[in-house]
């Protein structure tokens, strides 16, 4: 599980940026694009985008598509479809945990080495940002003991505020125990 940990690194910035195999699209269940990351993504990799996601016809919330990145530095993206916070009892956790598995299986499956993820859910969708995190640590984390691919797993924060939480919460992380973080 150590390794896990040491194949996961936190930057903060635009995922459009990345020079990675695959970002992930916090899309929603249209795949039709929308505001934040999704916008960011769209307008970034060129209107071919929207058409491959328009072929797709959607999503289910929890579970992810991979199309192509066009204009992107980014060789694909993974859309996923993060939960909408009802405040914790609306099965969000597990929603949140699978939208990361599901990407990370795609990107095992198209034999993507290295991948980028925002913070799914937590912008418009409301996901407290400390609870989402530990969900997304620990989502990777458990893929990465199971599996060699992807090699290397980057959290893409879009504020210094967020990126402290992530490196809170990576090194809080109990490799040995699996220990919830406080
Ligand atoms: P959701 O609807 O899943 O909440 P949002 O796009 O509203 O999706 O927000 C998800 C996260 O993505 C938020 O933490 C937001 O700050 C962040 N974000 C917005 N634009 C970018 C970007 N260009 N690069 C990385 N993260 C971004």
């Amino acid at each position: 599980m150590s390794g896990a940990i040491e194949r996961i690194a936190v930057v903060t910035g635009d995922i459009t940026r990345l020079a990675v195999d695959a970002i992930v699209n916090a899309a929603n269940e249209s795949l039709l694009g929308g505001g934040g990351v999704d916008g960011a993504i769209h307008r970034a990799a060129g209107p071919k985008l929207l058409d491959e996601c328009r072929e797709i016809g959607g999503c289910p919330t929890g579970e992810a598509r991979i199309t192509g990145g066009y204009e992107l530095a980014a060789r694909y993206v993974i859309h996923t479809v993060g939960p909408v916070w009802h405040g914790g009892t609306a099965d969000e956790s597990r929603l949140l945990g699978a939208c990361y598995s599901d990407a990370l299986r795609l990107a095992k499956q198209n034999a993507i080495e290295t991948i980028a993820f925002p913070a799914i859910s937590t912008g418009v969708y409301g996901y407290p940002i400390e609870a989402a995190t530990v969900v997304a640590v620990r989502s990777v984390a458990a893929w990465l003991v199971a599996n060699e691919a992807p090699r290397a797993v980057t959290f893409c924060c879009f504020s210094a505020r967020d990126s402290a939480v992530y490196q809170r919460v990576l090194g809080a992380f109990n490799p040995r125990t699996r220990a919830r973080v406080p």
